[in-house]
């Protein structure tokens, strides 16, 4: 079923437990996510970001993706990832999407908070949730040394931040990267369990990809409610199709069971982790 992003991370908050995001931006992908999470009978999120937008425009995905949570087995939020602009958040406000991350995060911080007001104000009205960015979380691919802690989310910086803007979820900047990892990923769990403790929002872990098991289970164990995991799936995608071409395969529609297997695979290995 269709439910919005708080109605699934309030209880994960309080259980001590996450749920997936994946951003799937085929009906393949989001199957196959889709069958993970019901064989384990666990909620989810399917999402998209902006950037990815060239591989599967907004109007499309919400055509296959809302109709597919809706008739889920288990709860499932809908959400644009990594929004830069208000207009771009409402068009899929009015698409039905039931949550938006609005990433105001290279903003100052009077301005991440005015804008990111704005939103939630609005988006509450469409019944969705909002999710906004503290602290940057940048590309592995330009990090190759490690991330400055210069640039992490502060607690009290994030207390007063929730306070004013009201958001539904907090993505927090606290070690992690987006994309496959060239340098180990140093998490910082004191800093989590800080901003958990004063915000008392579920936390969101953006580049979950290539954390080990034990990283999850300690951000989880901190305060983190949502961890974000794309290219995990997209590498089990990848070895899919090597595995079907291994096997001799070479029509696309022999190749296309390889990678749904691969990736439903892969999400399930991840959804029973976060599942504690
Ligand atoms: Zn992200």
């Amino acid at each position: 079923m269709l439910v919005n992003l708080k109605e699934i991370l309030e209880p994960a908050r309080t259980g001590g437990y996450a749920v997936g995001h994946f951003n799937v931006l085929t009906m393949l992908m989001a199957r196959g996510v889709l069958e993970a999470a019901e064989e384990l009978g666990a909620p989810v999120i399917l999402g998209i970001e902006e950037k990815q937008l060239s591989m599967c425009p907004l109007e499309d995905f919400s055509y296959f993706v809302l109709p597919l949570a809706k008739r889920a087995k288990v709860p499932v939020a809908v959400h644009f990832d990594h929004v830069r602009t208000f207009d771009r958040a409402i068009e899929a406000l009015k698409y039905g999407f039931t949550s938006v991350n609005y990433d105001c995060s290279e903003e100052t911080f009077d301005e991440n908070v005015w804008r990111v007001a704005e939103l939630v104000h609005t988006a509450h009205a469409y019944g969705a949730a909002i999710e906004a960015q503290l602290g940057f979380v940048p590309e592995a691919a330009d990090v190759r040394g490690g991330i400055d802690p210069a640039t992490f989310t502060d607690p009290e910086e994030a207390r007063i931040y929730v306070e004013r803007t009201k958001v539904d979820a907090l993505g927090v900047a606290v070690g992690t990267a987006h994309g496959e990892y060239l340098f180990r990923p140093n998490v910082d769990y004191d800093r989590i369990k800080a901003i958990a403790d004063v915000t008392k929002l579920p936390l969101v872990l953006h580049g979950g990809s290539g954390l080990s098991d034990r990283d999850l289970r300690r951000a989880i164990q901190n305060g983190v409610g949502k961890i974000n995991i794309f290219t995990d799936i997209n590498i089990a995608g990848g070895q899919g199709v090597i595995q079907a071409l291994g096997a001799g395969k070479n029509l696309y529609t022999d190749i296309l069971p390889y990678v749904a297997h691969s990736i439903r695979v892969q999400a399930a290995e991840k959804i029973r982790l976060l599942r504690g």
